[in-house]
This record gives structure tokens, sequence and C-alpha cells, in this order.
């Protein structure tokens, strides 16, 4: 079946969001476990910690449909040694803190060159960056979240997703998030029928329906191949309703989570309902 969710508050501490998640409707979230735009935070309480795993089990959340994300300030491909190192220290810090709340993913973008390196040398950074953090945790998947490709951004191509996991030693807790904007504004043309098919064939033969383990559900508010990150609601941007409709009935999707990242949070109950209807669950 589907899984469903936003990308919900954590403010006032973790265990709050499985909560903000189940007001909405939603079967499956994702959150922040620290400030997402700071480099440092304080440890999570034992107290936080414990209420955060009794809430999902009252909620009925299991880990594989939580869908943590990494602070935006990480660049594990860094083309400097000082950005690099603070980037890997956060990284692992993050993994755990997953660690910590049982969970099983940590979504992250993966990193950008900043016109420094060259492309190849930043997706190998990236995958040692994964490499060292998952030498020093244990049961937590890093997921690449592919990107729009703006800026000095990699992973806007399926292959630069394939290039860092061939360099992962440990493949079984390495996976993909495919973002949906990111996807279309990188080039991927989810709206047109046909091209849909091709896009997920390509990214099978690519990358490997097996190693996707998330879906960031979004619609865009740019256009086709402009390489800008902008996302939109359910229908209302450049990918339109259409797609949602044939996404939420794609069997290849059942059972990951699936997240809306989309701006007007206050539509989100109701996309999340619309988005089950089409499942037609
Ligand atoms: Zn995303
Ligand atoms: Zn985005």
């Amino acid at each position: 079946m589907k899984y469903i969710g936003a990308h919900v508050s954590a403010s006032g501490g973790v265990e709050n969001a499985p909560v903000n998640a189940s007001e909405i409707g939603a079967t499956a979230f994702a959150l922040f476990t620290k400030n997402q735009r700071q480099w440092v935070a304080p440890s999570l309480s034992a107290k936080s910690i414990k209420e955060f795993k009794a809430n999902c089990e009252k909620f009925g959340y299991l880990p594989e449909y939580i869908l943590p994300h990494d602070s935006y300030l990480i660049n594990l491909g860094h083309p400097e040694t000082g950005g690099l190192e603070k980037s890997r220290a956060a990284f692992v810090d993050e993994m755990q803190r997953c660690e910590q709340l049982g969970l099983k993913l940590l979504n992250f973008h993966p990193g950008s060159h900043l016109n420094k390196i060259s492309l190849q040398d930043c997706l190998s950074r990236i995958a040692e960056s994964i490499n060292i953090a998952l030498s020093e945790t244990q049961g937590v998947t890093a997921v690449i979240e592919n990107t729009a490709g703006q800026g000095s951004n990699v992973g806007f191509s399926f292959q630069h997703l394939a290039d860092i996991i061939a360099q992962v030693a440990d493949k079984s807790r390495v996976g993909v998030c495919v973002d949906t904007c990111h996807s279309f504004t990188a080039g991927y043309n989810l709206k047109d029928p046909v091209e849909y098919e091709k896009v997920w064939s390509e990214f099978d033969e690519i990358v490997g329906l097996g190693y996707l383990r998330g879906i960031h559900l979004n619609d865009s508010k740019k256009e086709l191949a402009t390489r800008v990150d902008r996302h939109d609601n359910v229908g209302k941007g450049f990918i339109g309703i259409d797609f949602f409709k044939r996404f939420m009935a794609d069997k290849r999707f059942d059972n990951i989570p699936i997240i809306l990242e989309t701006p007007d949070e206050t539509l989100w109950e109701e996309e999340i309902a619309l988005l089950k209807e089409f499942s037609g669950e």
C-alpha cells in the first residue's frame, strides 16, 4: 500500500513530529532531528527519545515510513578540507540521532562542487563521506536525494546517484530518494505519460528500483529542465494533477515513505486525502 505524509514540524522537540503527522492524516512523515540551519545542536534528551518512540507507536508509524532529513548546511562533497571535515562530523551526528530514535533512514542532498573540483571528484568525496558515516553507525541507511541541479549541486542526473552508490562499500545501507520536483526541473519529464514510463525505466536501469527508499512528492513552480528548485502544491505547478494520479496508482511506489514538501502547509491534510483517493486503496 501507499504510505503518504509530509515533512512535518518537530518544533518543541522531535516527539511532536508524529503528533503533527497524525493530525493531517499522514501514514508516513519526514522531520529534522535538529535545527536544519545550525551546525551544532544539543543532544537529544532521554525524555525526547522515549516520547518520540512512544508517539510513533501510539499513532502507528513504523521506522520504515519515517524519512528524516539532514541539515541544509552539510556538503558531503565539499572541495575544501575544512568544509568537508565539518560536514562529515555533522553528518555522523545526524546518523547517530537517527540511531538513537530507532530510525532506519537518513535523507540528504548529495553535495556541491562549488566550481572548485570536478563533478566526478565531488561524487567520490560524497561516497567516501557515506563510507565514513556508515562505518561509525549501525542500522541507518544513507538515502541520497536527487537534486534539481541548481548552482553547483551534483546529483541531478540518475547517473550521479549510481556513480556514488558504486563507490559505497556497504550497498545494503545506501539508498535513494527521488524528489519529483527536482527530477522535473533537472529534465526528467514526469508530466508526459510516455516520458513518465521512460523516466522510471531509466531510473531502474541506471540506479535500480531496489535502491528506492523514499519519494518527495512535489509539484514544481518552474518548467521542465530549468534546473531551479521551487516546489509547488499538488496539481498547482508545471507537473500537474495527472502526474499525481498516475503516480499514486503505480504499484512500484508501494511500501516506501512518500513525503510532501509542498509550500502551503495548510493544504497538506487535503492533499494527503486526495492522494489516498488517487491510490484507489
Ligand atoms: Zn526533496
Ligand atoms: Zn527541493
